[in-house]
């Protein structure tokens, strides 16, 4: 068995695991988990193919950089034409903004 990488204190087991991103499942694959602090490892393999399964699914590419704008007096931000499709955004649709600190915010859509 292989000591754990991140807190060098559990061994791994090899387990099939549900991978999941932006709360969408992308299959099951086989890992190895820590039994102590639950990290996963994925060999080179099996990340391709994650990486392949989630580029089917349209999962890919919602992460991008922007800058934010000046419209008047207001700022806005501008999102990629992936995000708006994966969030179904649309003109006049709800959302509440609040931050989460000083670094980051939340947008949850009505
Ligand atoms: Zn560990």
């Amino acid at each position: 068995m292989t000591e754990c990488y991140e807190c060098k204190n559990g061994k791994l087991e090899k387990k099939k695991i549900n991978y999941e991103i932006y709360g969408v499942n992308v299959g099951r694959f086989e890992a190895e988990v820590c039994d102590k602090c639950g990290e996963t490892y994925f060999s080179e393999e099996t990340s391709d193919r994650i990486s392949e399964e989630t580029k089917k699914l349209g999962l890919w590419g919602l992460e991008s950089r922007t800058k934010i704008g000046v419209v008047g007096t207001t700022l806005d931000l501008r999102f990629n034409k992936k995000l708006i499709e994966f969030l179904k955004l649309r003109k006049g649709k709800e959302a509440v903004i609040y931050p989460e600190s000083r670094e980051k915010f939340i947008v949850e859509l009505k």
